[in-house]
């Protein structure tokens, strides 16, 4: 028996929300007696050798260039891959991918599903008790999967990846598209990012900025804090709807959801909308004029000031700090 990872590369990596999967997916097949498959399309020896530096004890390795985003393509090629390997709980990552296929999966496959688990499973007879965040993460709550098969959906950066000198088995695993009407071609697919940042939901380090920039000119001094810390930057919902920021920098409910290790919110008032999105971070820290601004009750560090003034004072201190360090 094992439990299945359903692992994806992008630009030549495999994702850090994969490797945090099958990190995951190690865990609890210690906790089982189970042994970690590793299933991925379209990757080298070397994205192999990471995949089970991860912990995968076995990678089947599929080379089919039909797969595309496509929900129900994926979905097919996990259920074939889990049914080949008996395994009994399927582990994906809480992101776009997961969040269409595992619910999808677990239909097939009449598995209980958590979306967006973020600890460690407590193992309990037959049953999985896995840690949720619900409310707009105001509050966890526990869930138990008691069917047979089990899916598993990670939320990003919920623990830091551990790797060894692990080496995994590779098998090559046909996967057979035939039965599946797909209803999807995707022509071409045009990156957002513009090179060189790290994605926002795998950002560990994320400066974001809100409608106390005054407009989308001062966002200099946030991007050159962003590019001397290594951070993404990300923007409040006002902001990329008045077109100051690209859309896939909008952070919150109805934005992307993110837990870097360090937030740093600038003219962000903290809108519980705001927060839900951005209070699993590990470290917060608010820059605001205003001393009653509702963010500064969530935040780790507080600084009560001009944006204008504080921000490129920052980065200075970090330019200094980092020249100190040679
Ligand atoms: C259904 C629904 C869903 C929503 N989803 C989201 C969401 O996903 N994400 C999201 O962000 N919002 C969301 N919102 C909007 C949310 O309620 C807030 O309106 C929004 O977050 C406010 O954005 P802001 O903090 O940038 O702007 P403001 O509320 O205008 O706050 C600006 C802040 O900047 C400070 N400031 C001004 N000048 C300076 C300066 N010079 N230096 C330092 N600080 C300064 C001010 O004191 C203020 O606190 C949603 C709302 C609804 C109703």
């Amino acid at each position: 028996m094992s439990v299945l990872v359903y692992t994806e590369i992008n630009k030549g990596h495999v994702k850090k929300s994969s490797l945090e999967c099958v990190n995951y997916a190690a865990k609890i097949a210690a906790l089982t007696g189970s042994t970690v498959t590793a299933i991925v399309n379209n990757a080298d020896a070397a994205l192999l050798e990471e995949i089970g530096k991860a912990g995968a004890h076995k990678i089947l390795s599929v080379k089919n260039d039909k797969l595309n985003s496509d929900s129900m393509l994926i979905c097919t090629m996990v259920e074939q891959a889990a049914k080949a390997e008996s395994a009994k709980i399927v582990v994906f990552a809480f992101d776009l991918v997961g969040k269409a296929v595992a619910p999808r999966l677990s239909a097939r496959l009449k598995a209980g599903l958590v979306a967006g688990a973020v600890d460690v499973p407590v193992v309990n007879g037959n049953s999985l008790e896995i840690k949720k965040n619900v409310f707009s993460g105001k509050a966890t709550a526990v869930y138990s999967i008691n069917s047979e098969m089990k899916v598993i959906s990670l939320l990003p950066n919920s623990f830091p990846i551990t790797t060894s000198e692990n080496k995994a088995s590779v098998d090559d695993f046909n996967v057979d598209l035939s039965s599946v009407n797909s209803k999807i071609l995707v022509k071409e697919v045009k990156s957002t990012d513009d090179g060189g940042t790290i994605p926002l939901p795998e950002a560990e380090l994320v400066v974001s900025a809100g409608r106390g920039m005054k407009g989308p000119e001062n966002w200099g001094i946030i991007e050159d804090l962003a590019k001397n810390l290594g951070a993404t930057t990300a923007c409040s919902r006002p902001v990329s709807d008045m077109h100051w920021r690209p859309h896939h920098e909008h952070v919150g409910q109805t934005g992307i959801a993110i837990r870097p290790n360090l937030y740093i919110a600038i003219g962000i008032s903290g809108a519980i909308q705001h927060l839900a999105g951005v209070n699993g971070s590990k470290t917060i820290v608010v820059i605001n004029n205003d001393k009653e601004a509702p963010f500064f009750k969530s935040a780790d560090y507080g600084i009560i000031g001009d944006a204008f003034t504080i921000v490129p004072k920052l980065t200075e201190a970090i330019k200094k700090f980092k020249a100190n360090q040679h």
